[in-house]
């Protein structure tokens, strides 16, 4: 998610910058894709659209999930083709030690890659990072573009593919991959990251055949009955609102999970709900998942989520949307985050 404009990094001065690639492009290679857990649309959407850009130079590509995903992203096209790290791990093993180039997309760390993190450090094939995050771990990539002003990783593949002259390879499927990430991280084009380029490049997609109604009706009107249940419960019994704060925190337990059957990606874009109140300024979810209480947050005008993740939850992400996790339980989190709140008094105030 991106919804604000941050100021660029300087990752770009450490990796060797990614227009160092295009030359190689004319020789076909064994070449991975790869992102961060639990992709989301722009996770899933840039992997599959550089993925049909590649394709058509004769490279060897396989996408691979460091865990599984929400089942309204298998529209996608090549969705079918992705491996799940968690589930094929032989298989992703042995792609992996073949890759010659291994692309990293929409993460700015391995540690985001979960349970593949360990083997992705061992890689010895040339590693290209493309993403939007702050605080890229650069010494780990020889070539890549990191670039927080941009509105989503998507954006970033489009412009990859454009200024590597190569417009006329933009299929329709590369279209709707890359349509979708930008529209989920730019919250359907309301935030500010949603720049002229990115309209300019929708207007470009939209030229090239691009059905933009089925991928909004594709992401967003594809869920069970029982999601919709298990939204209103949340906003009804676990949502609490600290005016004084201008903050909301919303608590979901193991136990609410499996009473509505959630599955991976049903409380996707919950975290935005309280948003919607007048004067709230930072919205946070904690899930209490198996392994981890997983946070997220959000927030309006000049709240940093991103520190007040580093600094509280083991996490990071944007400047007004990032996550982050804890391995106590989730009544110590929510008192946690009581005292994070309270030690951010001043800011939430303004
Ligand atoms: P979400 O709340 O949608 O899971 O994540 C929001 C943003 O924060 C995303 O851009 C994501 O990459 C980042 N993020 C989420 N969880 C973590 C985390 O545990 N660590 C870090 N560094 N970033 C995270
Ligand atoms: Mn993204």
């Amino acid at each position: 998610m991106a919804n604000s404009v941050n100021t660029p990094t300087f990752a770009a001065i450490l990796m060797k910058p990614i227009q160092e690639i295009f030359p190689l492009l004319q020789q076909p290679r064994k070449v991975v894709i790869t992102t961060h857990q639990k992709p989301d649309p722009d996770a899933m959407g840039s992997s599959l659209g550089l993925y049909h850009f590649l394709i058509q130079w004769g490279h060897e590509v396989t996408v691979i999930s460091p865990t599984n995903w929400a089942t309204w992203l298998n529209w996608m096209p090549g969705a079918n083709q992705v491996l799940d790290y968690e589930f094929q791990r032989d298989k992703c093993n042995q792609v992996l030690d073949q890759a010659d180039w291994l692309f990293c997309l929409d993460f700015n760390i391995f540690s985001r890659a979960k349970n593949l993190s360990p083997k992705l450090y061992q890689l010895k094939c040339t590693r290209v990072l493309i993403d939007h995050h702050q605080q890229p771990d650069t010494p780990n990539f020889e070539y890549g573009s990191s670039n927080t002003s941009k509105s989503s990783t998507c954006e970033m593949i489009y412009d990859f593919i454009m200024e590597s002259g190569n417009h006329d390879k933009i299929n329709t499927a590369i279209a709707e991959c890359l349509y979708a990430g930008v529209m989920a991280d730019t919250g359907s084009f309301r935030f500010p990251a949603a720049s002229a380029g990115v309209h300019k490049m929708v207007a470009d997609l939209k030229g090239i055949g691009l059905q933009h109604t089925k991928v909004h009706e594709n992401i967003y009107d594809n869920f069970l009955e029982n999601r919709l249940r298990f939204i209103g419960h949340v906003l009804l019994h676990r949502m609490e609102v600290y005016y004084e704060f201008n903050t909301a925190l919303i608590a979901i337990s193991k136990k609410d999970l499996l009473r509505y059957q959630v599955k991976t990606g049903d409380t996707e874009g919950l975290v935005n709900y309280p948003l919607s109140i007048q004067g709230i300024k930072l919205a946070a979810l904690v899930i209490d998942r198996d392994e981890e209480r997983k946070w997220s947050f959000r927030s309006k005008g000049d709240f940093d989520t991103n520190s007040f993740a580093r600094k509280y939850f083991e996490g990071g992400g944007h400047y007004n949307a990032s996550g982050g996790r804890s391995s106590d339980s989730l009544d110590k989190n929510i008192e946690q985050f009581m005292i994070a709140m309270k030690e951010n008094e001043s800011m939430l105030q303004e």
